[in-house]
């Protein structure tokens, strides 16, 4: 499917409960002369197939860089069949390349620097934004001449995402503010068009600010355990399967809350600092 002149979309059901609205891949510049594929989807067979049909339908255009987002496996896992079909330059995040470096030729990994911006045909050029929090590692990329984000797993088509460190999330999040945006290409989750696509990171930080707030909010009647507070901040129906989610996305809260020194710790117990 053609998001915008310049970006397509390989989509895939991939059925993983995590990522509720499936998957995708993208290809981005123009399929006479050269394109940039985002993210190499998962090790599955299934996945692979799906994305080499895609460039099948492409016509096979020649691949002039790899980026991946990130580490996680559901992005790199198919990394070395597709180089072997799209031997590319594979760009990443700097903490990224020793684990690509096992799994194409040592030489094709190369780090990227931020705000570096990365050429392909159509004479377009997506831009490498450092966004960590989901992880360390994370890059989203920028089309500014589509206003297009590429957020991988920084910000999902169809619902929250998982944070592993909440205040440098924060910053990224603000961060992509400031690239003027219309549509959000996610990793997972359908592609949010215009004019949807321009307010969903604002959402997401609100969603975040507002989350804090109930924490803080349990916190302040005395409750300090992850379990409690996400019992105080959560509906009580929540499903058994999400509430351990749920409880993980807390503690996130706590962590950051801490970092920023509003709370003290003791071993498995927090409370308001005066
Ligand atoms: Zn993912």
């Amino acid at each position: 499917m053609q998001v915008s002149p310049h970006v397509y979309v390989m989509h895939i059901d991939d059925g993983a409960a995590f990522h509720p609205g499936g998957s995708n891949n993208y290809f981005v510049g123009d399929p006479r002369e050269a394109m940039v594929l985002i993210d190499t989807g998962d090790q599955h067979r299934e996945w692979t197939h799906s994305l080499l049909q895609y460039y099948k339908q492409l016509g096979q255009p020649r691949i002039s860089t790899i980026l991946l987002t990130h580490s996680h496996h559901d992005h790199i896992g198919g990394l070395d069949r597709i180089y072997e079909v799209m031997p590319a330059p594979v760009r990443c995040h700097p903490k990224l390349v020793a684990k690509l470096q096992t799994m194409v030729e040592t030489d094709a990994v190369v780090a990227l620097q931020p705000d570096e911006l990365v050429t392909t045909g159509g004479g377009v050029a997506l831009q490498a934004l450092f966004t960590p929090g989901h992880e360390v590692d994370h890059v989203s990329y920028y089309l500014g001449e589509e206003h297009v984000l590429f957020t991988g797993d920084c910000i999902l088509g169809g619902s929250s995402t998982t944070v592993r460190d909440l205040g440098s999330y924060m910053q990224s999040l603000t961060l992509l503010t400031q690239y003027p945006h219309e549509t959000i290409c996610p990793g997972h989750g359908p592609v949010v068009p215009p004019p949807r696509g321009a307010e969903l990171v604002r959402w997401y930080i609100e969603h975040r600010l507002e989350r804090e707030q109930q924490v803080l909010a349990a916190l302040s009647k005395g409750l300090g355990t992850i379990e409690d507070i996400t019992r105080d901040v959560y509906p009580a129906d929540l499903p058994a399967g999400l509430r351990r989610g749920a409880e993980q996305n807390v503690a996130t809260h706590l962590e950051k809350l801490v970092q920023e020194g509003r709370l003290d710790e003791t071993p498995a117990r927090y409370r308001l600092r005066t």
